[in-house]
């Protein structure tokens, strides 16, 4: 799909993948103008294929395509380009239990630029690939470190939005931590240094005495799909959630905590360490709480309980 600045998106066609041509001065390549999303297609044991929440999706692109000076496609030709590119792709959705077809949509100024300004011209182009576990460790708990140097996102950043820069800006913290064999990177505030923001590619949780805690939007963690989810999940499984500031020290008093992402799913935290000190939860897998929403989410999302919520959408 293309868009000159101040247009709209046009239909796109549909292409074999493979390597595309950008002019050395696209604004993507300078400036960062780059956003994308990411959700998943499930099949269904009577073979359909199931999109879990793909106007969420459409509306954080367009909340973030605005932070990020860029045009959106409109909700609807979003989720109709995606459903296209599944239903092109429908023999490498995986059978049930067996994974997931992984959809990223990249939205960016492919148009030149030479000083910096919003590029002309945007491309969407959607790619597709089955995939497992985002973590090697599976489903069973990962381990963690918290970053109390390097920040991937600032207040009045783009941190809240799913620019590619917010990635960059993690690779380095990310590298050091799983050279040093931890999974991923927990990360904190930059002004206090003491609040829980996320991790690399998902979103954090914490349990005690049953009570689910987790930060709250502020501009700085991004405002996952499964996040939100997983929040009206535990309600209605009678939990009380709250959202709110969450400081590094309650990891230490916590019976459990866990990550949410559209590619972790829900994982467990099996261990986390904070200068040095280093905390462990539960015997290597889930813990009660968030066995129990993983179980509801992924039931859910497969089709495998009714979906009351109306999170799902069929593909025939
Ligand atoms: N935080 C970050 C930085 C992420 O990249 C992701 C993955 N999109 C998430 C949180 C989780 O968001 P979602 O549940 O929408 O996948």
């Amino acid at each position: 799909m293309k868009c000159v600045r101040g247009g709209s998106f046009s239909k796109g066609e549909l292409q074999r993948f493979g390597n595309i041509e950008l002019n050395p001065s696209a604004g993507v390549l300078n400036y960062g103008q780059g956003l994308f999303e990411g959700l998943k297609a499930y099949r269904k044991v009577d073979g359909n294929i199931l999109l879990f929440r793909p106007e969420e999706n459409a509306l954080r692109m367009k909340i973030g395509a605005e932070r990020m000076c860029m045009p959106s496609p409109t909700v609807e030709q979003f989720v109709e380009a995606v459903k296209a590119t599944v239903l092109a792709n429908k023999r490498w959705v995986p059978p049930p239990g067996k994974g997931s077809l992984y959809i990223r949509p990249l939205l960016m100024g492919t148009g030149t630029v030479l000083g910096v300004a919003p590029a002309p011209e945007y491309t969407l182009l959607i790619y597709v690939s089955p995939v497992g576990n985002y973590f090697k460790e599976g489903v069973a708990a990962i381990n963690l470190v918290v970053e109390h140097e390097l920040h991937r996102a600032t207040p009045g950043g783009t941190g809240g939005v799913k620019t590619i820069g917010n990635y960059a800006a993690v690779l380095k913290a990310q590298s050091i931590a799983k050279a040093k064999g931890y999974s991923d990177v927990l990360y904190l505030d930059c002004v206090h240094k003491k609040y829980l923001e996320e991790v690399s590619s998902c979103n954090i949780f914490v349990v005690k005495d049953n009570v689910i805690s987790t930060p709250s939007i502020k501009g700085t963690i991004l405002p996952g799909i499964t996040r939100k989810s997983i929040i009206d999940v535990a309600r209605s499984q009678g939990f009380q959630v709250e959202e709110r500031l969450v400081a590094v020290d309650e990891l230490f008093d916590a019976d459990e905590v866990f990550c949410t992402g559209t590619a972790v799913v829900v994982s467990p935290v099996g261990s986390i360490t904070y200068k040095g000190k280093r905390v462990s939860y539960g015997e290597g897998g889930f813990g009660a709480v968030s066995q129990q929403l993983y179980t509801v989410l992924t039931r859910l999302q497969m089709g495998l309980i009714e979906d009351k919520m109306n999170w799902t959408v069929e593909l025939k």
